[in-house]
C-alpha cells in the first residue's frame, strides 16, 4: 500500500524508524526487533540505508520481510550519494520485486571516514534530483527529509524551506522531520512550509531519549537544539538509567501528544532498534489514538 493512501485515510500516521545492524551483528537481531514492534501495529515501519549504499543488500532484505512476512507496510529509505542512475535503478528494480511500494528518497552524507577520493562520480546532486528521476521512471511513493531547524549545510530556515518545495515539485508524496525536542521549533517550520505552498504532509520524527550520551551524539548529528526543561531533567536524572529512560519516555509522550492535539499529520517514531521504548510510548498513546481515529 502507498504510504499517501494512508495520509487520506487517517487523522495521524503513526510509523517506526529502524536500521539494519551492525555488520558485527547478526541479522537475526533485527528481526527479534521486528517481531516485538509488529503487535504494536504500526502503520508503516521504515528501514534506514547505510551511508554510502554500505547497507543496500540488508535494508532490501528487511523491507521485504516486514512488507511480505509481517505484512506492514514498509517505507525503504534510498540515498543517492555516491550513486549512478544504473545503481538506483537497480535497487528500484528489486525493491519493485519485493512488492515494496515506499521509498524515502535521499541524498545522504559523504562518511567521515572516508578518504579524499573514495567516493565516485554521483549522477544526483540534491535529493530531489532522485526523487525527479524515480518518479519519471517507477511508481513508487516517495517520501522526503526535512529538518524543523534547518539542515546543517544551510544556514538560512527560509532556503532550506524554498530547497524544500522542491522536493514537492519533484514527486515526493509526503516529508518526515529529523528529531526534535523542542514542538516550537516544530510549529514555526510548519508555517513557513505553509507560506511556501507546501501541501503534502509532514510526520514529526520523535526521539525518546533513554540516557545522555545518546542525546548530545545525537545533537552533533542533527543540530537539533534541547530546551531547558529537558536539560534539567538530563541534569537531575542522568545517574540513573531508569529514571532518565522513564522521563525520556514521558518527554516524548508529551510531546507527541501535543502535537496530535494541534492536528499534525503523523507521528514517526526513532525507535533506536529498542522495541521496549516504542512499546511503552505506544502505550502511553492508547486512548490517545483510538479517541483521534474514532
Ligand atoms: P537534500 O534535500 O538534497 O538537502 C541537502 C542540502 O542541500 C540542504 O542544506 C538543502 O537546503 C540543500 N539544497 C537542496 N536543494 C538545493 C538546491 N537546488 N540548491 C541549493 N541547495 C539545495 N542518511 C542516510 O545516510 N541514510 C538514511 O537512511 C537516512 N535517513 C534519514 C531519514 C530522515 C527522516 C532524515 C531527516 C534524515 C535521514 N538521513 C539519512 C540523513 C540525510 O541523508 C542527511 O541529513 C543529508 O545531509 C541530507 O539529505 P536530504 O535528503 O535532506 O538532502
Amino acid at each position: 500500500m502507498y504510504i499517501s493512501e494512508l495520509f487520506d485515510q487517517k487523522k495521524a500516521v503513526i510509523s517506526f524508524e529502524i536500521f539494519p545492524p551492525k555488520q558485527t551483528s547478526s541479522i537475526v537481531t533485527i528481526y527479534e526487533t521486528i517481531d516485538a514492534l509488529a503487535p504494536l501495529r504500526p502503520d508503516y515501519i521504515s528501514v534506514t540505508y547505510g551511508a554510502g549504499g554500505s547497507t543496500s543488500k540488508t535494508t532490501l532484505e528487511i523491507a521485504s520481510i516486514i512488507k511480505n512476512k509481517y505484512r506492514i507496510n514498509a517505507l525503504a529509505h534510498l540515498t543517492c550519494f555516491n550513486s549512478s542512475r544504473e545503481d538506483i535503478d537497480k535497487m528500484l528494480t528489486d525493491l519493485e520485486k519485493e512488492n515494496i511500494a515506499n521509498v524515502l528518497a535521499l541524498r545522504g552524507d559523504r562518511p567521515r571516514t572516508w578518504k579524499a577520493g573514495e567516493e565516485k562520480e554521483s549522477d544526483f546532486k540534491y535529493a530531489a534530483d532522485l526523487a525527479k528521476f524515480i518518479s519519471s521512471k517507477h511508481k513508487f511513493c516517495l517520501g522526503g527529509a526535512c529538518y524543523p531547524e534547518g539542515h546543517p549545510e544551510c544556514s538560512d530556515l527560509d532556503r532550506d524551506v524554498e530547497n524544500l518545495k522542491r522536493k514537492e515539485e519533484a514527486g515526493v508524496d509526503f516529508l518526515i522531520t529529523q528529531l526534535f525536542f523542542d514542538n516550537e521549533k516544530y510549529y514555526r517550520f510548519k508555517e513557513k512550509a505553509d507560506k511556501s505552498g507546501i501541501k503534502i504532509p509532514i510526520q514529526a520524527g520523535i526521539m525518546p531519549i533513554t540516557n545522555r550520551k545518546q542525546v548530545e551524539r545525537m545533537i552533533e548529528l542533527s543540530n537539533a537544539t534541547i530546551p531547558h526543561k529537558l536539560v534539567r531533567i538530563l541534569d537531575k536524572f542522568e545517574h540513573n538509567q531508569q529514571a532518565i529512560r522513564d522521563a525520556g519516555i514521558a518527554y516524548a509522550t508529551e510531546q507527541i501528544i501535543e502535537l496530535l492535539a494541534n492536528e499534525i499529520r503523523g507521528i514517526h517514531i526513532y525507535t533506536m532498534n529498542k522495541p521496549q521504548i516504542a512499546k511503552d510510548l505506544v502505550r502511553n498513546l492508547d486512548s490517545i489514538l483510538y479517541a483521534l481515529n474514532n
